[in-house]
This record gives structure tokens, C-alpha cells and sequence, in this order.
């Protein structure tokens, strides 16, 4: 059994996330990186940190940068484990990344945008999703390998809907499904921890459905889950590959 302690998840932060996540993580896209700037391959830089005080969950869920966005270690391949508290690797985001690589505004990143072809039991569907970084193609095949699972696991892919230029519930954060790169699957009975608690603190249950054989297909193409987080959202799976990088993917515990 795994058990996580507060000394724990220090270690894991004071010790895991580098800049080269980034570089390996999104070949083509991010020329190179350290520890004072992320430069992209169309020449925009980013800083790595950000001046902004991060004391406080709230602080660093809206102030996030690109060194916090490491800072929790994704557990690729884990075994479902409710998370502990506040450990949400992946939903700490430095928004202006996302926007230099899929599109500053709306119209942009929609100019971005293809549809792949997504099997379902009932036939097939079309999905939006951005074609940068040839995310679209890793969705497709994400697609083909599900279709191969047996029914009673194929199911949770079903009423997927991908790309909606949206901010996050009650944030001003626009939600990774606005940037084409994020899936909900089985929205209508998957489990958000909004619906067990009504602040980013607040102690929560933990609850989900989703069959951990699709988690695991997702997490071989560059996606991580929802449902690894604190505050889990079983439905949601994002393209996050700096959080599966070789030499960034978590050990074992
Ligand atoms: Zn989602």
C-alpha cells in the first residue's frame, strides 16, 4: 500500500521538475530551456519563474509558472490511489505557455484546430483538437486503441467532447479544453470534487468510475487524468507531455 506523507510530497517537490521536462516533452515546440527562461522554436521566451507570491493553495493555483507546474509529480501508471490532499500534479498551469503554443486568443487557436475521427459503440463521431504538436494524431490513435477494450471499459469513452473556449468554474483561468488539447469522456457519470465540496481547501472524498485501462492509454500519448488529483475530475484528460517526459515520469514509490 502506498501511503504519501506531507515530508513526502516536500521531497517530491523540492526534488522533481527540471526545464528540460519541457524540451523533451514537446520536441518541434520548445527549442530550449532553463532555469531563468523556456524559448519556444518560433522565438517566444517565457520566464521560468515569476515574481508573483505564492504562499497559499489559492496563490499558487492563480499564480502558477512553469517551475511550479512541475512541482507535483505526475504518478503515470499509477494504481488508483485517492490523492492527498492539495496534490493536484498538472492543474497548477502557467497560462501564458498554453497560449504561446496553441494560440494567444480565440481565433487563433481555432485557426489551429482539425477533427479526427473518434469510434464509439454506436459509430463513429467527429472531435475538434489542435493540430500543434500533432496532439490531433494522439488523440486518433488514443481513439483506436480504446475501441479495442471490452465494452464494459469502452463505455467510459463514450460522450466525449473535446475543444469549447471556456474559462474553469467559478475562476478566471480559461480551462484546457480552450486551447483544443483536453477530452471529457462519460461526462454524465463521472465524478468532479465540486459536487462533494464548495472550496479549493475543503476536505473531499475521493470517488471514481473511470476504468484505469484507459487512463493508461491516455498516459502512453502524452495525456495525464483528472483523476489523479486532490481535487479529481474523472471525466478529464489533458495533453501534458512535460509531466510524462522520460526523464520526468515519476518512479514507482
Ligand atoms: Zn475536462
Amino acid at each position: 500500500m502506498r501511503t504519501f506523507t506531507i515530508a513526502g510530497i516536500l521531497l517530491c517537490t523540492l526534488a522533481w521538475g527540471n526545464p528540460q521536462c519541457y524540451v523533451e516533452g514537446y520536441p518541434g515546440l520548445v527549442a530550449s530551456a532553463d532555469e531563468s527562461a523556456l524559448t519556444l522554436v518560433n522565438g517566444t521566451r517565457l520566464p521560468y519563474r515569476t515574481a508573483d507570491a505564492k504562499t497559499t493553495w489559492d496563490e499558487k493555483i492563480n499564480h502558477a509558472d512553469l517551475a511550479m507546474q512541475l512541482t507535483q509529480r505526475y504518478d503515470a501508471g499509477g494504481s488508483e490511489t485517492p490523492p492527498p490532499y492539495l496534490f493536484d500534479p498538472g492543474r497548477l498551469r502557467y497560462q501564458p505557455f498554453f497560449q504561446a503554443l496553441y494560440g494567444n486568443d480565440q481565433k487563433t487557436i481555432e485557426k489551429n484546430l482539425v477533427t479526427i475521427t473518434w469510434p464509439t459503440l454506436k459509430g463513429s463521431v467527429k472531435l475538434p483538437i489542435t493540430k500543434v504538436g500533432g496532439v490531433d494524431k494522439k488523440l486518433y490513435a488514443i481513439g483506436q486503441e480504446i475501441a479495442k477494450l471490452p465494452k464494459k471499459e469502452r463505455i467510459w469513452a463514450e460522450g466525449a467532447a473535446t475543444y469549447c473556449y471556456r474559462v474553469i468554474k467559478d475562476t478566471d483561468r480559461l480551462s484546457m479544453h480552450s486551447f483544443g488539447i483536453a477530452i471529457d469522456l462519460a461526462p454524465a457519470t463521472t465524478q468532479y470534487w465540486k459536487d462533494e465540496a464548495s472550496a479549493e481547501t475543503a476536505k473531499i472524498g475521493y470517488k471514481n468510475t473511470m476504468p484505469l485501462s484507459i487512463v493508461r492509454i491516455f498516459e502512453k500519448h502524452g495525456f495525464i487524468w483528472g483523476g489523479r488529483w486532490y481535487h479529481y475530475d474523472t471525466m478529464h484528460f489533458e495533453y501534458r507531455p512535460e509531466l510524462l517526459a522520460p526523464s520526468c515520469v515519476a518512479k514507482a514509490h
